[in-house]
Order: C-alpha cells, then sequence, then structure tokens
C-alpha cells in the first residue's frame, strides 16, 4: 500500500497550513493545541490573534488568561485552551529553560499536548521521520486496513510498528492526500482507485 501511495500520491508540497506551518517549536505546539476540535479557518484566526500579542513563552505569561482567551475565542474551548496554554508556557520555563522538548515523551508530558500535537511537532519542526495522525489520517488507515485501531493515538502505534522506515517521512501526507483524493469520507472513490486488491473495505463491500 505505501509503495503505492508512493508513487501516485505527491506527497510533502510547500504550503502546509495550520500547525504544520509555523516558524519555530513555540509556535507550532501553541497553535496545535488551538486546533483541537476546530476548524482550520477558526483556528488561523485564533492563530493569528494570538501571535500578534506574544510568540514566546515569556511574553505569553505576561498575557493574563482573560486576555489570551478573548484572542482565540474563535477556536473554541476557549477558557480551557487559555489555561493550558499558560500552564504550557509555565512547564517550558520551569523544566525545559523556555525551549520545546524534541522528544514525544517530554512533548506529551506538556499540558494539552497529546500524541498527534507532540508527532506534528516533531514532524513539521524537527524534522522526524513520525506519522503524525489526524482525523483523515486516522479514518484512511482504518478503513483501508493499514491499522484496526479505535483511537488516533493507537492508529499512530500501528502505523509506527508497521510502516516501512522509508514510508515515515511522507506518509502523512500520502494517507491524506488519497483521504482527500480518492478515499473520500462519505462516498469513496473506489471505481478510481489503486488499492482495490488490498484494500479491506473494498474486499469486504464486495462479500
Ligand atoms: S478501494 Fe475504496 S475504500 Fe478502499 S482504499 Fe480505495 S477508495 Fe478507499
Amino acid at each position: 500500500m505505501f509503495r503505492r501511495l508512493a508513487e501516485e500520491m505527491p506527497g510533502q508540497t510547500p504550503g502546509a497550513k495550520g500547525p504544520k506551518d509555523q516558524p519555530d517549536p513555540f509556535r507550532s505546539v501553541v497553535s496545535c493545541l488551538l486546533s483541537a476540535q476546530s476548524r482550520d479557518v477558526n483556528t488561523a484566526a485564533a492563530v493569528k490573534a494570538l501571535f500578534a500579542r506574544a510568540t514566546t513563552p515569556e511574553d505569553m505569561l505576561a498575557l493574563c488568561e482573560a486576555e489570551i482567551a478573548a484572542a482565540i475565542k474563535p477556536c473554541g474551548l476557549y477558557n480551557m485552551k487559555a489555561r493550558n496554554i499558560l500552564k504550557l508556557c509555565g512547564a517550558l520555563i520551569d523544566e525545559h529553560k523556555g525551549v520545546v522538548p524534541s522528544s514525544r515523551a517530554a512533548l506529551m508530558r506538556l499540558p494539552g499536548i497529546g500524541r498527534k500535537c507532540a508527532d506534528i511537532v516533531l514532524s513539521f519542526t524537527f524534522g522526524a521521520e513520525v506519522i503524525a495522525v489526524d482525523t483523515h489520517v486516522h479514518r484512511v488507515s482504518n478503513r483501508i486496513g493499514l491499522t484496526e485501531a479505535r483511537t488516533a493515538d493507537e492508529t499512530a502505534r500501528q502505523l509506527e510498528e508497521r510502516a516501512p522506515e522509508w514510508a515515515l517521512k511522507e506518509g502523512h501526507f500520502w494517507l491524506i492526500q488519497f483521504g482527500k483524493a480518492v478515499c473520500v469520507a462519505r462516498a469513496p472513490k473506489c471505481h478510481r482507485c489503486f488499492l482495490t486488491d488490498l484494500c479491506r473495505f473494498y474486499a469486504a463491500a464486495r462479500l
């Protein structure tokens, strides 16, 4: 499956959006926190408003919770996210000298940061060879049979074990592009798919 996805899908292209397109690890980790349960366009508005006020943990801690919440209101859950941003900044300064750590375990110990955000930061900011699992990657992987997982975190663990090493760098992009162009959520375009002979969903539908 990965070999064919590599042949058919463009892979990493310039212009990644949201948390994937941030100039430094701090802004990447904060924008990923803001993106939870938020549409891209709303996350982008919150990110823009927040980073117009502060772009470092120190500057962020100089803001009050209400000010952060007001800036990030478009992305929803803004009170909880504002609290987590302040806790995150405190933890970065207290435990990491103000620097975002570059290991998954340390990232996942930061307030508000789960595996998905940790992997996005690892992959997009630190250049690690990791398949970050968002909703598209989770849906496609489990539909076609790359994984059998109920949660995105479990999908990430299974992909890490099963994907060939050469697919780790681009796998995230191939699966998202495939999920948007061919294996779309509501009505997958099986009639023009290059994975029909390998796909679990396609085989089950023909029984
Ligand atoms: S055969 Fe259909 S369900 Fe399977 S990967 Fe292709 S488009 Fe998706």
